[in-house]
Formats: C-alpha cells, structure tokens, sequence
C-alpha cells in the first residue's frame, strides 16, 4: 500500500517514513502545501497523510480540501499541532476522513491508517479473506488453509494490494504504483520477480489447491481462483 506524507518537519517526517517503510508500506514525502498538493491528487495513493501547518501558500486543510474538489477519493488523515474541538471539525470538514494531535505515537498513526484503509472496502473485519487465504494487516500474518506463511514486508505488501483488489486485473504498472514509492528502482522485471516469490509460498505448497495468483497474458495478474 503506497502513502503520500506532506510533512514539512524533517525529523517527524523520516521517522514515520522509516517506520512506515518497515511495515511495508511504500511512502513518498513532501515538505511543502504546493508540491504536496500537485502530489495528492494522484490516485495512485492508499493513503494521504496531510500535516496542518506547512510552508507554501496553502496548509494540509487546503490540500484536502482541493484534492477532493479534484476527485480524489483516497483516504485522507490530518496531522495537527491544536487540538481543539473547532480544529477538528474544521479538518473533516475539509474533506479529511480522520485527524491526529501531535505528538502522537508511531503505534496509533499506524492504527489510524489501517482503519482508513479498511473503511470503504471489501470486508469491516480487520482480516482480509480470500478462498482459504487470510491476509491481518495488524498482526502482519497471513494464512493459507489454516497454515501460517512467512513473507517479506514487500511480499506481504503485494499480497495485500491483491487481497484488496481481489478478482480484479492488475497491470504491472497498477502493481508498481500501489506497492513501491517513487524513489524505488523498480527494473521492468521486479513484478514478476515478486509475484515468482508470492506463488512460491502462496500457491505451490498447496498444490491440491486452486492456484490464486494467476497470469492474464498481456494484462497483468490477477487474484483468483
Ligand atoms: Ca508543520
């Protein structure tokens, strides 16, 4: 899942960078209103993370509240230094689905992005489910038939930009958009390397199973079964 953080305070901004990173997300940031707007309203984020106060002619609210203007449907949370009641009010109405005082800890920003990324689709329950396979974005574990797999953060990644989209066609570029940041050398390969390392662990042990990581020759791939 790839995110957009629009944070001009340097320290708060690699720290939440890196920290996200871990997780698996993949994170672009961006220090100023301007470019942070020309940034958000890409469709291509998961999540956009907006602090309040920033350098540039406009703030987070104004972002958020262009970005929807422009159509952008993403998920949008506020970071604010006040905490009054008017503040808040003010960010959802900007078009901000969820704000959060600073200081705040890693742990409940990373609380707040699984609940936005869970809000519109597929399942309420925190567990994504597909056939037998079930992917928990909080536990970082996913299963097959009941048998826990291990994957790298950028397997477990991909897997979830799947589970998310399930049945649905993927293109290579749709994959690379959503699961590696803009910084990332992504070689025209890398997908395929990636989906290899999925079927390997998703797929072959269960060879009784119906394959759910499938080729659409000349599409991309898709989560099926
Ligand atoms: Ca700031």
């Amino acid at each position: 899942m790839r995110i957009l953080l629009v944070e001009d305070e340097d320290k708060i901004a690699n720290a939440v960078k890196r920290g996200l990173e871990l997780k698996g997300y993949a994170v672009d940031v961006v220090g100023d209103g301007d470019t942070g707007l020309s940034y958000a309203v890409d469709p291509d984020y998961d999540v956009i993370i907006l602090d309040r106060m920033l350098p540039g002619s406009i703030d987070g609210l104004e972002i958020a509240r262009r970005a929807r203007a422009e159509g952008q449907k993403t998920p949008i949370l506020i970071l604010t230094a006040r905490g009054s009641i008017d503040d808040r009010v003010e960010g959802l109405n900007s078009g901000a689905d969820d704000y959060l005082i600073k200081p705040f800890s890693f742990s409940e920003l990373v609380a707040r992005i699984q609940a936005l990324l869970r809000r519109p689709p597929i399942t309420s329950d925190s567990v994504l489910k597909y056939d037998d396979l079930t992917l928990d974005p909080s536990k970082f574990e996913v299963k097959r038939a009941n048998k826990l797999i291990k994957l790298s953060s950028k397997e477990f990644s991909l897997l979830e930009y799947f589970m998310r989209h399930s049945e649905q066609i993927l293109t290579k570029d749709m994959i690379i958009n959503h699961v590696w940041n803009e910084d990332a050398i992504v070689m025209p390969n890398t997908v395929e390397v990636y989906i290899g390392y999925l079927r390997a662990k998703i797929d072959r042990p269960f060879p009784d199973l119906p394959s759910l990581i499938n080729t659409v020759r000349g599409f991309g791939y898709k989560l099926s079964h």
